[in-house]
Formats: structure tokens, C-alpha cells, sequence
């Protein structure tokens, strides 16, 4: 029958490819850049891709015969699948990506990975517990703990993220204690989670973007925070040049990725006086930035990590 989800068939094979691997590719945003990449590179291979929408992924779930179902019938066996998994959608997503590791589909990252690295706190006990360096953080439940989680942190100025923020949009910096209490409070009134950070004041609105792939940092930058403000994002009208990493910089990058479990990582860190301070480590990391700035064609190098690393799958004799 005829498939109800987009397939990209190869283009014109390079000779240096082995085989041809069907890879999925889990998305919500066909026409993100990051995609539209993966799907040029993996085709340029000789591979076939398929793209899947995580939502309309639906399960059964048993021991004998788990599958993922897609339009009333079940997906065919990939031989890997890209997660490239929005925030928005993360608890769902991981299921579906667990249910396509019962089926023995080798992941680029792994639902626990991707589990480690969304989990803000969770990602920071583990990056602590193996001394990774990072800014220091507090975080309570209790909303009588306000004024200890300001102490905790040190002196104003403090950083209050909330804890589902992306693209910078839910990080405050609080000049005083009292800007910090009413964040706090006002957080706390919409039931939000949160954590309270120290500012590392040092960096001065810069933070640094290390790409890694398979336990190598294969591009890095450096973005700056619009005049006036202190996060960098590209989103919130930061600018991103090319920078040049020390090798201490790079350990902490390749380290955290390890730590989290994650084959392909984006892990942000900030230059602080006591040495690389890491942010947070992103699982599914945008290509358009790091790749425009750095020249580098990363999304072949993330194909070429999964062919070394995909085991060939024997297909069913069903046409599927
Ligand atoms: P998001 O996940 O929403 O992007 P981040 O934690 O990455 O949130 O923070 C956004 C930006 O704010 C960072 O890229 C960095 O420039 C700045 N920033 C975040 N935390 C700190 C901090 N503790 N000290 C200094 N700057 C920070």
C-alpha cells in the first residue's frame, strides 16, 4: 500500500558506502533546516529516509511482539532512527523511541540519554556526581525555601530558569534579592518549575556551543548576546562567530556528552574564572547555526557515525 509519510530515496551513491541503511528520521518539523540536512546527507549515501512524525506513532506494548504503528499499520524495521525530539514532546517521544529499542532499531541518541540530558536536574546531579564543572544551582519544591535558595546560590545577581525554558525565553536575571523573591514568586504562582543560579558574570553574555559526535567535538562557536542583554541566544538576536576551544573546553564537552549518555550533543558552556562552566547539554542540536559558522558539513558526519554504528537489519520476507 502506499506510505502516508514522506520517503527519500538516495541519490547518486558514493562509492565508499558499504550498504544502504533505511533511517528514520523522528520529527515533528520536516522542513526544520536540521532535517532537511540529515535527509541530504543520508540520501548523498545511499541511504533511504523516512520521515516520521513522533506524534502519530502509537504502540503496543508487550514482550513477545512490541511494534510502532503509523497509520493502521506497523512501521517497517528501520536500521536506525534520528530522534530529533521537541521539548514539547519529550515524555511521548521517549516512549516511542524506547519502543523502537525493543525492536532492536539502533538509536542516534538513546531514549535514556535523551531522558538525562531534557531533565534539567537530573542532567546537572549526573554532571556534578562525575566533576563536571557548572555554574552553581539550587532548586527546592517548597515554596518556603524561597530566601534558602538565594543563599544557596550566593549573592545577587542571580539567574532564575525555569526549568521547561527553550531558546532563553525562561531565564531571569535578578539584579537584587527583592527582584529575585517577587521571580520567585511569580514562578511559583503559576506552578512553574524552576532553578536559582549563580550569574557567571565573567562570561559577559558569550557562551560557547561545542557539536559533538561520537566523542569528538566536530565544531564549535562562540555567541554573543544581543547589546543590553545577557543570553546568547541566536534566537533571542545573539550573533555567532567560529571560536577556537582550549583543550580543557573540550574535555568538558566530550566528558558531559559521555556522562549523559549522548552519541550526538550540543553542550553549551560558559567561560567563567575558574575554568569551563557547562549550561546545559542538548540532544537534539540545531545544525544551521554551527554548520554556517564552522563550515563543516556535520550532518554527514552524524550519518557516517550511524553507519559505523547501525547494525544491518535482516527484513521479514512481507514487503515491508
Ligand atoms: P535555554 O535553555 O532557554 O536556552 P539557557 O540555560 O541556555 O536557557 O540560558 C540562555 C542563555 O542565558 C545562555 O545561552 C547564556 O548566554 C545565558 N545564561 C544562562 N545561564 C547563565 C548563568 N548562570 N550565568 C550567565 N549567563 C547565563
Amino acid at each position: 500500500g502506499e506510505l502516508s509519510y514522506d520517503v527519500y530515496k538516495p541519490q547518486a551513491s558514493k562509492p565508499e558506502v558499504q550498504r544502504s541503511l533505511r533511517i528514520a528520521i523522528l520529527t515533528r518539523e520536516p522542513e526544520n533546516y536540521s532535517t532537511q540536512r540529515l535527509i541530504e546527507a543520508a540520501t548523498a549515501r545511499d541511504h533511504v529516509v523516512e520521515l516520521i512524525d513522533t506524534r502519530r506513532c502509537y504502540m503496543n506494548i508487550n514482550a513477545f511482539s512490541p511494534e510502532v504503528y503509523y497509520d493502521g499499520r506497523p512501521l517497517p524495521r528501520f536500521d536506525a532512527v534520528i530522534p530529533r525530539i521537541g521539548a514539547s514532546l519529550t515524555s511521548y517521544g521517549m516512549a516511542v523511541v524506547r519502543q523502537f529499542e525493543a525492536l532492536g532499531t539502533y538509536c542516534v541518541n538513546t531514549s535514556t540519554s535523551i531522558g538525562n540530558s531534557r531533565d534539567k536536574l537530573l542532567a546537572h546531579q549526573l554532571l556534578a556526581k562525575h566533576g563536571i564543572g557548572m555554574p552553581t544551582t539550587a532548586f527546592a519544591s517548597s515554596p518556603k525555601d524561597s530566601d534558602n535558595l538565594i543563599e544557596l546560590v550566593g549573592q545577587t545577581p542571580i539567574i532564575i530558569k525555569l526549568l521547561e525554558s527553550t531558546q532563553g525565553r525562561g531565564v531571569v536575571l535578578a539584579e537584587t534579592k527583592k527582584a529575585a523573591q517577587s521571580v520567585i514568586g511569580a514562578f511559583r504562582n503559576l506552578n512553574a518549575n524552576f532553578l536559582v543560579q549563580e550569574f557567571v558574570k565573567e562570561a559577559e553574555g558569550v557562551d560557547i556551543r561545542c557539536l559533538v559526535v561520537d566523542g569528538k567535538v566536530v565544531a564549535s562557536m562562540r555567541r554573543e548576546a544581543q547589546t543590553g542583554d545577557f543570553r546568547s541566544n541566536l534566537h533571542r538576536g545573539g550573533t555567532a562567530r567560529s571560536v577556537r576551544i582550549t583543550k580543557e573546553e573540550r574535555d568538558a564537552a566530550i566528558r558531559a556528552a559521555k556522562i549523559l549518555g549522548l552519541e550526538v550533543a550540543g553542550v553549551d558552556l560558559l567561560r567563567s574564572n575558574s575554568g569551563p562552566k557547562v549550561l546545559e547539554v542538548n540532544s537534539s542540536p540545531g545544525l544551521q547555526g554551527i554548520e554556517s559558522v564552522s563550515n563543516k558539513d556535520i550532518a554527514d558526519l552524524i550519518i557516517q557515525h550511524i553507519e559505523r554504528r547501525a547494525h544491518p537489519i535482516v527484513r521479514r520476507r512481507t514487503g515491508r
